[in-house]
């Protein structure tokens, strides 16, 4: 699989071997930690990702 080397659209720094295709462009910067997307890289198909903080919330919901 092939590797990409970014830079971070929050901070500026570069990322270096992200497997982007993998995660439909997500990654999460080395510098800042913040997650952010590669729209360049991001799947055209909507889809829902959801960050495993977000799938617990939605799933205590659910639950009420
Ligand atoms: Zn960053």
């Amino acid at each position: 699989m092939e590797t990409y080397d970014v830079c971070c659209p929050i901070c500026g720094a570069k990322n270096h071997d992200l497997y982007l295709e993998e995660t439909d462009g997500w990654m999460e910067c080395d510098h800042c930690h913040q997650v952010v997307q590669i729209l360049a890289h991001a799947n055209m198909q909507s889809i829902s990702v959801y960050t495993c903080r977000e799938l617990a919330e939605s799933l205590a919901q659910t639950a009420k």
